[in-house]
């Protein structure tokens, strides 16, 4: 039966998509789905998510469901799979009531081979009526991060998704995301009770982009400067609000670049115009809000540019993907501010207590990593849950590495905070306890009392932080999973209490003289 799939998904691989070779993890992902088993997939934009369930459905009986958050991507890849021959549908609210009666009536009489869905018409009751009637093959759930509080991308309606495939039967199910940090992993296996699932998670590692944060200051002179050294070439600029992104897209034509606005402010007719003039090279700088690059797949774009602190690690990740594509460099700049910071907790005001909590907690990794001089990759894979054991050599912090210091004693000092307190505290805890701060938390659980309280008081608050991130980062500390905030010892952390030794530790960039300047500009 194996070895049956085996040949049968290599033929149709070829024959209806016209590739000769599976990528990655993509032929054992789709064995995986055929034995009917649950599947969760984390592997990063580009690499080929989407085949992982369109091939299984192809050359099983019956309909896959897709569900998909974003219309726009769900009628890209419908359009995609029909050009290739292959019957597939999408229902959501686009679409007409002749429309609607088609599809179904096509999908009941086993035509349909996948059959994409919004989470908001999945949770309809005459839908779920009809797709009870239907033999489906399995569910495949794109963009499962949307499932998570604590990812960036969190869509209410996608907590509900698992309830209703239960009212459909005991269907296996395939997960897939880009991002998904280990506490986002383990929040959605959970949500969609899959803690069985076998897990296909791919390195994040992308060896050829190159990060590089610079403080926000001259920034429109040193954006120009920037992309002339990459003129001609293919670039994004993002930029936080529509407005900024006309000003910078005029910045850059008044200076001679072929540059073009995209947000979704604009006419959807000039708008789809300036993308479709981007992929044609009749532009070659795209400034856009993050709406732009959802399902873009435009090769040679050598540079990615943050004209603004980005909202999180994950959106970060996510579109300095879009560069290098080809294997070839891709540049990401990133210009820095704490004010952005502020400025993006300003906006979350109104939002929903956790939601607002769980915001801040992405803007304070947000910051950590912009503010560290540590190796920007390993922070990066470190981040998304991915062990990188050395310095890349291709990040500014790896080229122009900041002052180390050593760091036994310092080490010694935070485990030991970790260790007297019981394992139970957080980051901010830890470095107030160090550092001798008398605050009502720390007099309440009379840690003024314990043997490290003060022992750093010689040093800023902020440089016992900056250690423990670093303590975090070489593993001698982790995250609770369960208990969002609280870090524990791991073994190498205990070992490291009974037997130091000598390490090195950086400092953080100071790039707090820089923002004064930012906000006269
Ligand atoms: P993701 O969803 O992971 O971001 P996609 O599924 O959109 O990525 O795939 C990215 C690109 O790679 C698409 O153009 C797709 O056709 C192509 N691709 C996927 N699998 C293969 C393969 N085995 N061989 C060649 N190209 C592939
Ligand atoms: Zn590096």
């Amino acid at each position: 039966m194996l070895v049956e799939n085996k040949d049968v998904l290599r033929e149709r691989l070829k024959e209806i998509f016209g590739y000769d070779q599976f990528r990655g993890n993509q032929e054992a992902i789709m064995q995986n789905v055929l034995e009917g088993r649950n599947t969760f997939v984390i592997m990063p934009t580009g690499a080929g998510k989407s085949l992982c369930y369109q091939l299984p459905a192809l050359v099983q009986q019956g309909t896959a469901i897709v569900i998909s958050p974003l219309i726009a991507l769900m009628k890209n890849q419908v359009d995609q799979l029909n050009a290739h021959g292959v019957q597939a549908h999408f229902l959501n609210s686009t679409l007409s009531k002749t429309e609607i009666n088609r599809v179904k009536k096509e999908t009941l009489a086993g035509k349909t081979k996948l059959l994409y869905v919004a989470p908001e018409s999945l949770t309809k009751d005459e839908n779920i009526e009809f797709l009870t009637k239907a033999d489906i093959s399995f569910v495949a759930i794109d963009e499962a991060h949307c499932i998570s509080e604590w990812g960036h991308d969190f869509r209410p309606e996608y907590r509900r998704i698992r309830s209703i495939i239960s009212r459909l039967g005991n269907l296996p199910v395939i997960a897939l995301t880009a991002t998904a940090t280990p506490k986002v992993q383990q929040d959605i296996q959970k949500n969609l009770q899959m803690e069985d699932a076998d897990l296909f998670k791919s390195s994040f590692n992308r060896k050829n982009l190159y990060y590089e944060v610079r403080p926000k200051k001259h920034t429109k002179k040193q954006l120009v400067r920037f992309a002339s050294q990459h003129k001609g070439k293919s670039g994004i600029v993002y930029c936080l609000s529509r407005k900024k992104v006309e000003e910078i897209a005029e910045l850059l034509r008044v200076n001679g670049f072929k540059a073009a606005p995209y947000h979704a402010g604009l006419d959807p007719q000039v708008r789809m115009q300036n993308q479709d003039a981007f992929l044609n090279e009749e532009v070659d700088i795209i400034v856009a809000t993050i709406a732009f690059g959802m399902g873009i797949d435009k090769p040679d774009v050598r540079f990615v540019v943050h004209y603004d602190t980005p909202k999180s690690l994950e959106g970060y990740y996510q579109e300095t993907g879009r560069g290098g594509r080809d294997g070839l460099e891709g540049h990401c700049l990133m210009f820095y501010s704490y004010n952005d910071i502020l400025k993006l907790e300003k906006f979350n005001k109104d939002k929903p207590v956790t939601e607002r909590d769980n915001s801040k907690v992405l803007l304070q990794e947000m910051a950590s990593y912009a503010e560290s001089s540590v190796c920007r990759r390993r922070q990066l894979l470190h981040y998304f849950g991915e062990s990188y054991e050395k310095d890349c050599g291709f990040c500014d912090n790896c080229l122009n590495p900041r002052e180390k210091y050593e760091a036994r004693e310092v080490l010694s000092t935070v485990l030991q905070a970790v260790d007297q307190t019981d394992q139970r505290f957080g980051l901010q805890h830890l470095a107030e306890l160090i550092h001798g701060t008398e605050n009502q938390y720390i007099l309440s659980y009379s840690h003024n009392q314990l043997p490290v309280w003060a022992t750093g008081s010689d040093e800023p608050l902020d440089y016992w932080k900056s250690a423990i991130r670093q303590a975090l980062l070489y593993e001698f500390l982790e995250k609770d999973i369960e208990n969002i905030g609280v870090l524990k010892l791991t073994p190498k952390g205990d070992a490291f209490l009974i037997a130091p030794h000598s390490l090195s530790f950086t400092l953080d960039h100071d790039y707090s003289t820089d923002e004064v300047e930012e906000e006269n500009e």
